[in-house]
């Protein structure tokens, strides 16, 4: 479905990131991959997936903090694929603490790689977007996009800024053949909610598997994580015609959460 199209999934090394990637694959785009890991185990990673599905795939590394390096991302995805059709802003971190503890070396460093580095790249990917008239625009914002919880206040405060910044760009180019939208998954299963778990049950003195239900799984009603296998499901089809009419829009996946 996807064969003729170029995507960059940022922070596509780990969790959510790795199974857009995979499943952007799948369907025959060609996938520029990126996150912090070492080239080595990059490599390795890139010529897994290129096994796996017999897509192109590239890797190129880059500080998401670091707004040059989020340009420098783009023209090398423009470069090595020829193009970038499918922007999926997806790489971001995570820091829990009281806001009158809040390091503010943590607030600086979750402003530049969750919110900061969706700007630059989408900045830098829209021109040959409009040029050819279709894009994708796809931003993993967070059920924490549409409500709240304590001791997450950055963390939140991103994730809220990512829905109202997919809106007001999806109605800049509504007239184009280009969407953007923002996903808001409520939890998933990755190293990133896996720090998570362990933190919790060290300072509640908690089996990791009682955190999982009384703590993380509390706010979500189906008691479920959410697979990130299903968020590149609904990557894919946000990337076709079907998905066409869908923009501006804040799409929760997150097992009933907000709903409350
Ligand atoms: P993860 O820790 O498994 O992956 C994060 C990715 O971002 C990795 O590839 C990492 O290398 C990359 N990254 C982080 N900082 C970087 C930097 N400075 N430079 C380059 N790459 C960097 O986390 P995940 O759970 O897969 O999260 C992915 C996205 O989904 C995040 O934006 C997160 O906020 C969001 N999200 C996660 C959950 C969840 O429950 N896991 C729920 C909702 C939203």
């Amino acid at each position: 479905m996807l064969k003729g199209k170029a995507a960059l999934v940022t922070g596509s090394t780990s969790g959510i990131g790795l199974a857009i990637a995979r499943a952007l694959a799948q369907q025959g785009a060609a996938v520029m991959l990126h996150g912090s890991r070492s080239a080595a185990e990059a490599e390795v990673l890139r010529a897994t997936l290129a096994r796996e599905t017999g897509a192109t795939l590239a890797y190129t590394a880059a500080d998401a903090a670091d707004p040059a390096a989020v340009r420098a991302l783009v023209q090398a995805t423009e470069k090595q694929l020829g193009r970038l059709d499918i922007l999926v802003n997806n790489a971001g971190i995570q820091h829990v603490d009281p806001i009158d503890a809040f390091p503010e070396d943590a607030w600086d460093a979750l402003l530049a790689i969750n919110l900061s580095a969706m700007f630059h790249a989408t900045k830098a990917a829209l021109p040959g977007m409009k040029a050819r008239d279709w894009g994708r625009i796809v931003n993993i914002a967070s059920a924490h996009g549409l409500v709240a919880s304590p001791f997450k206040a950055p963390y939140v405060a991103t994730k809220h800024a990512m829905v109202g910044f997919s809106k007001a760009v999806a109605l800049e180019v509504a007239e184009t053949g280009i969407t953007v939208n923002a996903l808001c998954p409520g939890y998933v299963h990755t190293p990133l909610v896996d720090h998570q778990i362990k933190d919790q049950a060290k300072a509640h003195h908690m089996a990791e598997a009682q955190v999982v239900r009384d703590v993380i799984l509390a706010a979500q009603p189906s008691k479920r994580f959410i697979g990130a296998d299903e968020i590149g499901q609904f990557v894919v089809f946000l990337c076709s015609a079907a998905a066409q009419g869908i923009t501006g829009a804040a799409l929760p996946m997150d097992g009933g959460w907000t709903a409350r």
